[in-house]
């Protein structure tokens, strides 16, 4: 790719040569192409979205409590792994250290590793975190031996989707992006793809007679899988947050996000935010197969009440009440059915044998 050219038009020239790619493809370029990504550049973060942890710190804190109580029903190792996926900005790692060190041992046990592939983010994430010693990794196969605790909040949504539609002659094409009459970047579909091979390559078979429409997350097959390698191998257990349907396929979910507004997904790439729903029956059906114990879906908003969040509330309010009107509006948000609190789906995924965690 030429250096200067905007990924738009790198992605027109490519696609003028080579023919139309797939969504994911499309959604990679965007997310994660060198120097132009929407992650790989840095630029978005902070202005396009903004996440549980950044809008009440009890999330954090609550995610916190959950961890060590795991880290106790991993029987309280000397050393361990604590693992977030997708860091972001680094408010839930720093959230939940705070509330670790009030626990004996957990926060000297825990080797923060931050699965990070952008450079960028990483910059962001090492000032935002300078207080800790942090290592940082490409993927879950750099992961050290170990046992790990593992925590990923809004990760998965950003995980590259392939996408299905099923016309009225009941063939299924895979909705691509090429190039329209003018050049410019176009949604169009393939003559047929086969869903059912697609599916069986996933080794899966979710594709119903209703469903008309359908997004598949290629990488979520490979991150069970290595999460299974290595929860095979050190007991571990893994907490993913996200939003999603916890009991249908999504069906054409993909969204693009710009200073807190909705735009059009081949409008700006690399500069937008890109995002699908997460499949969390597929997740969850995927990761038994793999071997893990599963936890969830459950919502956000009953495993943060379970959890704690109006006694934590109370308290916060009760040591600043001057901010209360601000603190309760915070954990308004993440647990009302009518806001986060529904949407966003919880789940975990442990090596077999270990207690049940808490919130489910
Ligand atoms: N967890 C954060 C925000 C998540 S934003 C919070 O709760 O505030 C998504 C994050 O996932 C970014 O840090 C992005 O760079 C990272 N990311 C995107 N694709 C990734 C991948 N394949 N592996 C690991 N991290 C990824």
């Amino acid at each position: 790719m030429n250096a200067g050219r905007s990924l738009k038009d790198s992605l027109a020239a490519q696609i003028a040569a080579d023919g139309p790619i797939s969504l994911a493809a499309y959604m990679a370029a965007c997310l994660h192409a060198r120097g132009k990504g929407y992650y790989s550049s840095g630029g978005g973060i902070g202005r396009d979205f903004i996440t549980a942890p950044e809008i009440s710190q009890i999330f954090g804190e609550l995610i916190g409590l959950w961890l060590v109580q795991a880290w106790r029903d991993l029987g309280a190792p000397e050393r361990f792994s604590l693992v977030e996926i997708g860091p972001g900005r680094g408010a839930l790692m720093r959230d939940l250290v705070r509330v670790g060190r009030a626990a004996a041992g957990f926060a000297e046990a825990a080797q923060i590793v931050l699965v990070e592939p952008a450079q960028a983010m990483r910059t962001l994430q090492r000032s935002a975190l300078n207080t800790l010693k942090i290592n940082h990794i490409d993927d879950l196969n750099a992961l050290p031996d170990g046992p790990a605790l593992i925590v990923a909040n809004e990760f998965l949504d950003c995980l590259p989707a392939r996408s299905f539609v099923r016309g009225t002659d009941g063939v299924w094409r895979e909705r691509v992006v090429g190039l329209g009459d003018s050049g410019e970047l176009a949604f169009g579909l393939t003559d047929a793809a086969n869903v059912e091979d697609t599916d069986a390559a996933n080794g899966e078979h979710r594709v119903s007679k209703g469903v008309a429409e359908l997004e598949i997350q290629v990488g979520i097959g490979s991150l069970l899988r290595q999460l299974s390698g290595h929860f095979a191998n050190f007991p571990s257990r893994a907490l993913f947050i996200d939003y999603g349907l916890a009991d249908s396929p999504p069906g054409d979910t993909l969204r693009a996000f710009r200073a807190g507004r909705q735009t059009h997904p081949l409008e700006a790439p690399g500069e937008d935010d890109l995002t699908v729903d997460v499949d969390f029956a597929r997740l969850t059906q995927l990761a038994a197969r793999e071997g893990l114990d599963v936890h969830g879906p459950a919502e956000q908003g009953a495993f943060l009440m379970a959890l704690g969040a109006q006694a934590r509330l109370d308290a916060l309010i009760r040591a600043n009440p001057e901010q209360a009107q601000a603190l309760y509006e915070g954990v308004r948000r993440l647990v009302d059915p009518a806001d986060m609190g529904s949407r966003f789906k919880v789940v975990a995924l442990s090596s077999p044998g270990l207690p049940d965690p808490p919130g489910f």
